[in-house]
């Protein structure tokens, strides 16, 4: 695709956002900074392998001016590279990725106001493009939905709702678990999750929403 290109990178933060999803972060070591649009995705190369994945870049392009790119990364049971990334790869590691790619990206030339869907690590991209407008002083009005099967499957619900704070009435963010049984305990002191049969869910933050069921 026009305008991608390989990167040297290296592995600076492994973090657990949940039992199966991982935040990795990486540093990267040669060449210009990646530019690239909040929403697009990198292929990371499985060492080894000729085989590339595909990952939303989760970090907003600002930090990958300063060299520095995140991904949030699901494991998937018997995977080649989410077996990798959960399993073996660690701090000082040194990867390929190759990118931009994408033309799931956000719109900067108009000031609409956004509906963000994500589901588990489908979040990654919406994480990218908010945190870009929060850097620009939330210029649009926004609202997450973030999808997940249970509250344990959730991740950043904090984050999102400080960003909500600071930015009243621009910023709306809607943790969506489709099952509030499965969990090891409420998303927040003092709160409980509640048995619904209907799509719509306790949120374990005091609000309801609206879900779609997993397939
Ligand atoms: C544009 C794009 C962006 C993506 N962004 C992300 C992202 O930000 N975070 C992320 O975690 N993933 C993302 N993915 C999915 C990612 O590219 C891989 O497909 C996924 O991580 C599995 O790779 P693997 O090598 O571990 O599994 P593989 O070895 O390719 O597959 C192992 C087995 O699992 C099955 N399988 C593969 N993926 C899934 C799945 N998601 N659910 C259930 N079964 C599956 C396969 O059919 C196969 O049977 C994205 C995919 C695309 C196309």
């Amino acid at each position: 695709m026009l305008g991608a290109r390989e990167f040297d990178a290296r592995v600076t933060a492994v973090e657990s956002l949940t039992y199966d999803t991982k935040l990795v972060r990486f540093g990267l070591t040669n060449g210009s900074a990646l530019s690239f649009k909040p929403g697009q995705y990198v292929q990371l190369l499985v060492p080894g392998t000729d085989q590339f994945r595909a990952y939303s870049i989760a970090s907003p392009p600002s930090r990958a001016q300063a060299r520095e790119l995140e991904l949030i990364v699901r494991y998937v049971p018997g995977g080649l590279c989410t077996g990798w990334i959960h399993k073996a790869l660690a701090v000082g590691d040194d990867v390929k990725l190759t990118g931009p790619f994408g033309d799931f990206y956000l719109r900067e030339d108009s000031n609409r106001e956004i509906i963000a869907i994500g589901g588990g690590s489908g979040m990654a991209p919406m994480r990218s493009i908010i945190t870009h407008l929060a850097e620009q002083g939330m210029p649009r009005k926004v609202t997450l939905f973030f999808g997940a099967r249970t509250l344990r499957d959730l991740f950043y619900v904090e984050d999102f709702r400080a960003l909500e704070r600071k930015f009243r009435g621009s910023g709306t963010s809607r943790p969506c678990p489709s099952r509030g049984l499965r969990t090891t305990g409420p998303a927040r002191p003092g709160s409980s999750p509640r048995r619904s049969r209907s799509t719509s869910s306790q949120t374990g933050t005091g609000r309801r929403c609206s879900a779609a069921r997993p397939q």
